[in-house]
């Protein structure tokens, strides 16, 4: 008894001698309501900068009679404590419960905040390989550099307090969660979660809605496996790791479907028939997407990754 109780003394002590931790953010976060019960909070349309403070990702969160969901944790423990107090706007309830879409800078850094407000945090287990990674080591650094100050001082990678390895639902108050795995896709740990009967899908990173999506360095091949995955749950409205909500989901499945497939198709071509680059990317037909949102931000970036994986997987017996 006396040693837990030193030891209880020693945990309080080391966490009141740290202080504030992080310096708050103060970006706005603008709410959108998707279902009776669900909402989410829409991060900017750009790359992670200081002058964002790391607000470019979504966070959804659910209200029920015994306490609140939250999905996603923003990129930072500072952006994630501001969500906590909008979330005070709607409801008395505490936050009970968070889970982890997929373990990007964008989507878990918040952690910390969430769990000092009493949440318990679920993540798929296959996030395990990536936290000891060097690409996470080497993304720490760089927010470490670009948001520290709304990292604080002494932070870790924060793990969940549960690990995932199956599908899984639970209720809280009145509303039914479905938690399914869709990765590999975007990610290997890719998490899906369907509020019932509120028919909202909190789909991660896996699909945007009416855009082209940054494909960066995620498999093509293991992403559209993700989304042959989405397309099975019934769902009215799908809100994305980033950017608006889709009321249409079906169809903005099947664009994202499209063209990633288009990618493939073309740059494998270009691979097969050994046409450089920039000829090849010449020489394709963007008609289909050129008058998409992102087109001319993110295309020509797409194409290239997406060629060199082809050429990748063709020199690969
Ligand atoms: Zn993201």
């Amino acid at each position: 008894m006396r040693v837990l109780a030193l030891l209880m003394l020693v945990l309080s002590g080391g966490a009141l001698a740290a202080g504030p931790r992080w310096q708050p953010a103060t970006v706005d976060l603008p709410v959108r309501q998707v279902g009776p019960h669900s909402y989410y909070v829409e991060g900017v349309l750009a790359d992670s900068s200081a002058k964002n403070q790391g607000f470019m990702s979504n966070a959804g969160f659910v209200v029920t009679t015994d306490g609140v969901v939250v999905f996603d944790a923003l990129g930072s423990p500072a952006l994630a404590r501001r969500l906590l107090a909008i979330i005070a706007r709607y409801t008395d309830q505490p936050v009970r419960r968070v889970i982890i879409s997929h373990y990007h800078a964008d989507h878990f850094y918040g952690i910390p905040a969430l769990r000092e407000a009493g949440a318990e945090i679920w993540a798929h287990d296959a996030a395990r390989l990536y936290l000891h990674s060097e690409a996470a080591t080497r993304r720490l650094a760089e927010r470490q550099q670009s948001l520290g100050p709304w990292l604080g001082a002494g932070f870790v990678l924060p793990t969940p307090d549960r690990w995932l390895t199956a599908d899984e639902s639970f209720t809280l108050g009145e509303l039914t969660f479905r938690l399914v795995h869709i990765g590999p896709g975007h990610a290997p740990e890719d998490l899906a979660m369907l509020v019932e009967p509120d028919g909202v899908l909190y789909a991660g990173d896996v699909v945007y809605a009416g855009r082209v999506p940054f494909v960066g360095e995620a498999d093509t091949g293991l992403w559209l496996n993700g989304l042959e995955h989405l397309k099975q749950i019934p769902a009215r409205v799908l809100v994305p790791g980033h950017g608006p909500a889709s009321q249409r989901p079906a169809a903005d499945l099947a664009l994202t479907t499209r063209y990633l497939r288009y990618l493939r198709e073309t740059m494998a071509q270009a691979v097969a028939d050994f046409v450089p680059f920039d000829e090849a990317y010449a020489n394709t037909d963007w008609t289909a997407f050129a008058s998409l949102p992102t087109f001319a931000v993110a295309n020509r970036a797409n194409a290239y990754n997406v060629y060199l994986q082809m050429e990748q997987s063709a020199l690969k017996p």
